[in-house]
């Protein structure tokens, strides 16, 4: 039992952060040995089981990640960005598994992040689901197929909670269709519209954001062109997906060298 890789998970009251908890503590293949939240938060100091309404587990709330992290063989990190460029840089320190799923890192996040790689395992996913990452397999095959007689639109919905848009997800498969037609995302993305924007550039990739009620995470991408449409599309209906990605992850990752990895790795999905 002991020697079942410790997980720590961050952000523990969160809505992943608890879906986290919960699926390692039910796991046969890992054990939670620590949560964190930040300083100062109602939860420090309770049992985790007890402070997400339920029986006590044994797994105190905390809010020293350092001490949690460097008795852990990896850590769950699904917070945000200020907070995961910090969890990155203990977990290079500790040698620890950092698994992300942060989303709305900046360049200069993902810069500290690429530097703690040099220590750290690192894999990071704007979607740690099976389903999504094959359609982000699908989307770079369906663009390379195409041409840019087909416009393509990736549309997002989520909870009327979520403070990033587009969706990590969606620049996940943006960058997929950008990549499948040998282009740059950046210089080919349409994000926000919103006026007389004028016609529709050719080649471009257009992004729109859906916030509403409890949806957990919905993405189509879109090719359309003249007399048809084609439309991947996937729906998360229960972030559990999310989380047993995340710990797959986990495990993936250890005894891996140093270094950035992603789902793709994780999922053997790599081509
Ligand atoms: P949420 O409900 O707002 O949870 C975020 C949690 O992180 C909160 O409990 C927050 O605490 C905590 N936190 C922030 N700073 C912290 C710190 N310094 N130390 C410890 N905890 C800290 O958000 P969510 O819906 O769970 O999503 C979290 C992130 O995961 C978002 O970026 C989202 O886009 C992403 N996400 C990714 C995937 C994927 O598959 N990659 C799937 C779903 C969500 P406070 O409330 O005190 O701020």
């Amino acid at each position: 039992m002991t020697d079942l890789p410790g997980i720590v998970v961050t952000g523990a009251s969160g809505r992943m952060g608890r879906m986290l908890t919960e699926i390692v503590t039910a796991s046969e293949r890992a054990r939670l040995v620590g949560v964190l939240e930040r300083p100062g938060h109602a939860w420090i100091g309770q049992d985790v089981g007890e402070a997400m309404g339920g029986a006590p587990i044994g797994v105190i709330v905390s809010d020293d990640p350092l001490e949690q992290i460097s008795q852990a063989q990896a850590i769950l990190d699904f917070t945000a960005p200020a907070a995961t460029v910090e969890f990155a840089a203990l977990a290079a320190q500790a040698r620890c598994v950092h698994v992300i799923g942060t989303t709305g890192l900046s360049e200069e996040d993902l810069s500290k992040i690429n530097a703690a790689g040099r220590h750290a395992t690192i894999i990071r996913a704007g979607n740690m689901s099976l389903g999504v990452n094959l359609l982000v397999q699908l989307t770079k095959k369906v663009a390379e197929a195409l041409d840019e007689d087909y416009d393509i639109e990736v549309i997002e919905a989520h909870h009327n909670q979520k403070v990033d848009a587009p969706s990590g997800t969606a620049l996940m498969l943006g960058q997929a269709a950008a990549d499948g037609r040998g282009v740059s995302l950046e210089q080919n993305a349409d994000r926000g519209r919103d006026g007389i924007t004028g016609a529709r550039t050719r080649g471009h990739i257009g992004f729109t954001a859906i916030r509403g009620g409890d949806i957990v995470g919905e993405h189509d991408v879109m090719f359309a062109t003249a007399g048809e449409r084609i439309v991947l599309s996937h729906i998360a209906s229960d972030r559990a997906v999310f989380a047993r990605g995340a710990l797959k992850a986990a495990l993936w990752g250890q005894g891996r060298k140093p270094g950035e990895y992603d789902m793709l790795d994780v999922l053997g999905l790599k081509e």
